[in-house]
């Protein structure tokens, strides 16, 4: 197989700004120019990225397919000859986006337009009824078929889709092409064999398939020499990791290989499912500080009546026993997690479970969401729905509970000091970002002009409910 390589990083060296916004993908001035002289002059290509971090990593393979085929970035989504949207399906507002935006390229005739993601593969061949100036539906279960696709559309083809869902291959890439120059992604599995009943991922993104550890090592290694530090490692449900090849490598045998490729000082992995995580995940975080001290651990609900509903497969109990093996690791680990409120039946009772939880457990965060109902869910046809305004009244009542909380936590901060990797300049505010190993946000003053991609300590001076505030200390 050809060399994969990685476009993008000479933006560390360069950029006094943070990388372009993760839910576009366009052209800099710098990597413009490096992508030229891998496609000479092509057509030109955007693709807008909506949803999770896996969308926007698959939107930088789809990106390195394009490339390979002499397609340069566009610089902005009026100048591209192919426009392509990858889109999520998770929640309503989301499909609804997509469409939305389909709307506006009304009557468009001089570009190809094509729909990437879960909501391709949900809706299908309805995309080119609802927008018939759409030529290519691609669910992500299909993207080793895109230069094939992309050849159908060079040769004339009005009307091409991928929607295979019976893989058993991940999508694998010569070139990805990389938009963060600080921090960057390797999917090690793809799609989701639980079956949540709330969930459209089953059906939009196939079944569970773990890549070959030797392919994710050698793309730790490129990524190393390339001058990443921080390697995220990405899957629906990442722990649930089993390599497919004879050395048999189990998740935390990767992510302890991972950890020790030289230059690497930050190995982060989401999301895990409760179900697959075991002390030994701790354990590994305990003796590895290139493993960071954060664990993103989604729990949905308090209840164990809605979990059962839910299909999570354990019990509020379950899931807080794996809370407390966390909680007695000798590095202290951060935890967030994702919970549904208004899930169909959920009775006050159930509502308050959650919140106690949040208390029980002191989570450092939480993405609450209210339920959508899902085409292809179970759940879309169960009885009970609760009204929107009841879903919305508990969701504000969480959020804000789970505000105080985290302002409580990082106020027991102010005084330490964090080791920083900056990530971010905000001119106007005169003030550099960056995140803790733990994955806390913190903002902070400094003398220095130029900090992008540097490790540097900071002191905590202030706290907020979602980050912290702190002065650079640099070392004497
Ligand atoms: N695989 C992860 C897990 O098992 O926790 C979650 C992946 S999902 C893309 C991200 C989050 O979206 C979920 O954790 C859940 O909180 C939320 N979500 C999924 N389906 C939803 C729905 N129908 N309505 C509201 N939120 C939903
Ligand atoms: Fe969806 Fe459940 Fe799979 Fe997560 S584990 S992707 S919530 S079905």
């Amino acid at each position: 197989m050809p060399k994969t390589f990685d476009i993008g990083i000479d933006a560390l060296a360069g950029a006094s700004e943070p990388s372009v916004p993760a839910a576009t993908f366009a052209a800099t001035p710098e990597n413009a120019s490096a992508a030229d002289s891998v496609a000479g002059a092509g057509k030109s290509f955007f693709i807008e990225t909506f949803g999770c971090q896996m969308n926007v990593h698959d939107s930088e393979k789809v990106a390195g397919v394009l490339l390979a085929r002499g397609y340069r970035p566009a610089s902005n989504a009026a100048h591209a000859d192919l426009m392509l949207y990858n889109t999520c399906s998770i929640r309503e507002k989301a499909a609804q986006k997509v469409f939305s935006r389909l709307g506006e390229l009304r009557g468009e005739r001089r570009k190809i337009i094509g729909v990437l993601g879960c909501l391709a593969q949900q809706e299908g061949e309805e995309i080119f009824e609802r927008a018939p100036w759409v030529s290519l539906v691609c669910g992500s279960a299909s993207y080793r078929k895109l230069p094939e696709l992309i050849t159908q559309l060079e040769a004339g083809g009005r009307r091409v889709m991928g929607l295979d869902l019976e893989v058993d291959e991940t999508f694998e890439t010569e070139i990805t092409r990389r938009d963060n120059p600080i921090r960057a992604y390797i999917t090690i599995i793809e799609g989701c064999d639980y079956a949540c009943s709330y969930c459209v991922v089953p059906h939009t993104r196939g079944p569970e398939r773990s890549r070959a550890s030797d392919s994710v090592l050698s793309e730790a290694r490129r990524l190393a020499d390339a001058g990443y530090t921080e390697i995220q490692l990405l899957g629906q449900t990442v722990n649930s990791y089993r390599d497919p090849s004879p050395r048999k490598l189990g998740f935390v045998e990767l992510l302890r290989e991972v950890a020790s490729v030289a230059g690497i000082r930050r190995v982060r992995f989401t999301t895990s499912h409760p179900n697959d995580f075991h002390r030994d995940i701790v354990d590994a975080i305990d003796s590895t500080p290139a493993l960071c001290d954060h664990i993103h651990l989604p729990v949905q609900s308090g209840s164990t009546r809605v979990l059962r509903e839910m299909r999570r497969t354990y019990t509020r109990e379950q899931y807080l026993e794996k809370i407390s093996w966390i909680r007695s690791a000798r590095r202290p680990i951060s935890v967030t997690s994702d919970v549904i409120v208004g899930f169909p039946g959920e009775t006050e009772q159930d509502f308050e479970e959650s919140v106690t939880l949040l208390e029980s457990v002191g989570y450092d965060g939480v993405y609450a969401f209210v339920y959508s109902p899902r085409p292809n869910t179970t759940a879309a046809a169960m009885p009970d729905a609760i009204p929107e305004a009841e879903k919305s009244r508990r969701l504000a009542i969480l959020q804000e509970r789970q505000r105080q909380i985290q302002l409580a936590r990082n106020e027991r901060l102010v005084g330490e000091t964090f080791e920083v990797l900056v990530d971010g300049h905000n001119a106007a505010r005169a003030q550099w970002t960056g995140r803790s190993t733990s994955n806390r946000v913190i903002n902070f003053t400094s003398s220095h002009e130029s900090l992008l991609g540097e490790y540097v300590q900071v002191r905590v001076t202030r706290a907020a409910p979602h980050s912290l505030i702190g002065e650079h200390m640099p070392q004497a």
